[in-house]
């Protein structure tokens, strides 16, 4: 069973990928939903929300920190910020789960929102295109050592991994693709 942070965000269209690819799901509202889980998905949404929220509660923060010791996490957008290492904001929770640094609202505001191919390229594998959805996306602008390039939109790095986790800016799960759920929680 897999877990899908639902706190605040687009929590319910991971529980629809989760559901096509066969994998059971629970919404984790608090440090003991997370308890028996594989895995764990946090959504897109607004990462200052999210973060006054996981703010006032330090043992489940304390609990995801745990958690992804040793399980597999999945971040989206806002997700993506609440893993990275730093947004530069005192608002915003940074679990330094993938040594990132990232600017927040980096394309511009809503109206700059926009779908589009990316690249994904795993295990030296053909890279393959899925779409995905920028909604005032992050931008990643620092990468740690360890952290493996995931996926591109252009140039630009729009994904990572490290070690079994996998983050990224956009939102392939508006796009219905289940490939990185499928990386993440079946590879
Ligand atoms: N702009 C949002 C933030 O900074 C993220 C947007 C999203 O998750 N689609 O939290």
């Amino acid at each position: 069973m897999v877990g899908v942070l639902a706190l605040q965000g687009n929590f319910q269209s991971h529980i629809h990928i989760l559901n096509a690819i066969g994998i059971e799901s629970r919404l984790v509202k608090n440090v003991e939903d997370l308890s028996g889980l594989k895995g764990l998905i946090l959504p897109g949404g607004e990462s200052t929300t999210m973060s006054n929220l996981l703010f006032r509660d330090q043992s489940f923060i304390d609990g995801i920190k745990l958690f992804s010791d040793n399980k597999p996490i999945l971040g989206t957008c806002a997700g993506l910020i609440l893993m990275a290492k730093n947004s530069f904001d005192k608002k915003v929770l940074n679990m330094n789960i993938i040594d990132i640094e990232v600017n927040r609202n980096a394309y511009g505001r809503q109206v700059h929102s926009f779908d589009d191919l990316i690249n994904v390229e795993y295990k030296n594998s053909e890279p393959l295109s899925i779409r995905a959805s920028f909604i005032r996306a992050p931008k990643i602008t620092n990468l740690g050592e360890d952290v493996e390039i995931l996926c591109k939109h252009n140039s630009e790095i729009v994904g990572v991994k490290k070690g079994m986790h996998v983050a990224v800016t956009c939102h392939p799960e508006l796009q219905n693709e289940i490939l990185l759920h499928e990386l993440c929680f079946k590879g």
